[in-house]
Parts: C-alpha cells; structure tokens; sequence
C-alpha cells in the first residue's frame, strides 16, 4: 500500500486524496489534492508537482491530461503527484504565496515549523524524497517564453549528468543548464541523491494548449525512458544555453520585438526598439553576445531601466 496524505493505492491501484499541509486564517485546513499511481509491478517511483507558483497553470492542465491516461495495471512502479502546491497562490491567481510573500520555489527542502512557504515545502519534500525521479512542472509566468527545462543542479554537482539526461528524456527541446538559487527543489532533489529536472512549460496567462501537450508528451518520454511503461524513446538532442543576458530598456515607452522567441541572436542584431506614444523611435537596443531569444515580457510598456527579454547565451548541443 503506499499513501499520500489522504490517497492510498494499493498494487494496481490509483486513488486520490488531500494532503494537508496547514491551516487558512479562518482555521479551516489546508489540503493540497494528490494522486497516487501503484502499479501493478515493483519498480521506481516518480515525483511530480505543478502550481508551485500560483500563476503557472501549465503543469496542472498537464497533470489533468496525463493522471486519467495512466492505467495501474500498465504501469511498473510508482507515481505520486501533488497538483497544485501554492495553495494560498493559486486561490488569488498570484505567483508567490500571499501569507508570507515568498516565492515557493526558494523554500526548499522547507522547515515544518517554518513561514507557510517553508511548511509547504517540507511537506512536499517528505513526498518527493521518497521518488527516484522529480518532475517540477513551471512555466515563466505570465512572461512569453519558449518551452524549456532547468537543470539547476550546478555543473559541478554529481548529479549533473543524470539531471541533464533526464531532461533529455523530457524533450522539449531546450535546456537551460544553470545552477539556481538556494530553496529551488531542483537543488534540493539533486542534493538527496534524485535526479529533478524544472520543465519551463512556455509562459501563458491561463492556460497554453501547445505547451501542455510538450509537458504531457514530455512526461510520459520519462515514464517510458525509465521504464515505468512499456515503449521506445529515441533521445533527441537538445539545445542548450548555460546562461542569460538579461535586456532591460534605456528608455521609457513601447518595445516592439525584432526577434521571435526561440530565433537565433548575434551580436549586433537589433532586439528590440522602444518608441514613444506617437511613434517616434527613442532607442534601439541590439545584443551584445550571440544565443536564443528566449524570454520577453508580454506588455510593451516600459519605464526606463525595467526588464524586457532575455536571450539564452552560451549555446551548444548535446
Ligand atoms: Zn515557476
């Protein structure tokens, strides 16, 4: 029988549940719906989470596709699922919890006598440390951006090759190889000995059909890969950058984009222009190193100094 919070399946099983992690104000509990996928045969178990920022419904319209698709009695080991981990977020449609504005994703492995991110963590840490394998399904907000997945481990870190094989399992085509900051869960799995991979599932407001069907394709590559069900994965290379420029505008105004995301960048092309309310142009900003144009925001109006795109830099494949 394996459990999760509320949800026990025994061998050949599926069942869901709730699991707690706390209190609301008004003292009502908080439970974070779960899932548990037994199958019918002994092997592995999987980790998968989504909504760890509260505006990144990606990875739950993921899950809502990929759960009703998995039958226990195909499946060989295990999969626990935890679908929407910011709880107090979500409820708001906001990125970091509400209750101790913190970024979920900077409070792992989490303290369970902690801040309400720091319990929340805990509590799905306890769930992940369990798995051979941790899928951290995000996105870049409400940001365009292409789909990619985050190696956060660090070059140096003995996992770093199994992370990196991991999301080349996953497959979306992109990699940003990057070691992350301090609380991200794909520094803490790698750090417990378990390969994690962060897909970045686009950036949407709401819902994006295609980058749900990347991360959906993307999870079941996994389960077939690490054999947790039957069927052929051929790996396809990926493109990998190892770093950001991040562009910011000298001017206050409206950008317009000359690259499209995922578009090759060399040093000196144009990136993007910001003119004023009556069309005059104020500055051209081009890149200063080649890469990927990955990143923009979505709403054309700047102030000076604020953020615009990001291009993926120190590109290769493998
Ligand atoms: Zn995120």
């Amino acid at each position: 029988m394996t459990t999760l919070g509320t949800a026990s399946a025994a061998p050949g099983e599926f069942d869901t549940g709730r699991l707690e992690v706390g209190e609301t104000r008004d003292g009502s509990s908080v439970g974070l719906p779960v899932a548990v996928i037994n199958g019918a045969r002994d092997g592995q178990t999987l980790y998968m989470q989504a909504a760890s920022d509260g505006d990144e419904l990606n990875g739950v319209g993921v899950i809502q596709q990929v759960v009703p698709q998995l039958d226990p009695a195909e499946l060989t080991g295990t999969i626990l699922v935890v679908g929407i981990v910011n709880y107090h977020a979500f409820q708001i449609a906001q990125h970091r919890n509400p209750i101790d504005d913190t970024k979920m994703n900077r409070a792992y492995p989490g303290d369970e006598n902690g801040t309400s991110s720091e319990r929340i963590a805990a509590a799905t840490f306890d769930v992940a440390r369990q798995a051979d394998i941790i899928l951290d399904l995000h996105q870049g907000s409400t940001s365009r951006m292409i789909n990619e997945t985050r190696v956060r481990c660090g070059r140096r870190h003995r996992l770093h090759r199994e992370c990196l094989e991991l999301a080349k399992a996953f497959g979306v085509g992109y990699v940003l190889d990057q070691k992350g900051p301090d609380g991200q869960l794909a520094r803490a799995g790698p750090d417990e000995g378990i390969p994690t991979i962060d897909p970045e599932l686009g950036g949407c407001v709401g819902w994006d059909d295609e980058s749900i069907r990347l991360g959906v394709e993307g999870v079941f590559n996994v389960l077939r890969y690490y054999g947790f069900l039957n069927g052929h994965v051929d790996l396809e290379r990926q493109t990998r950058a190892k770093g950001f420029d991040q562009y910011g505008s000298p001017a206050g105004g409206l950008v317009s984009f000359e690259k499209e995301l995922g578009e090759r960048v060399s040093p000196g092309d144009t990136v993007f222009d910001v003119t004023d309310v009556f069309g005059k142009l104020k500055a051209r900003v081009t890149a200063d190193n080649s890469g990927v144009f990955w990143r923009s925001r979505r709403l054309p109006q700047v102030a000076s100094g604020e953020y615009v795109c990001s291009v993926g830099t120190n590109v290769d494949t493998y």
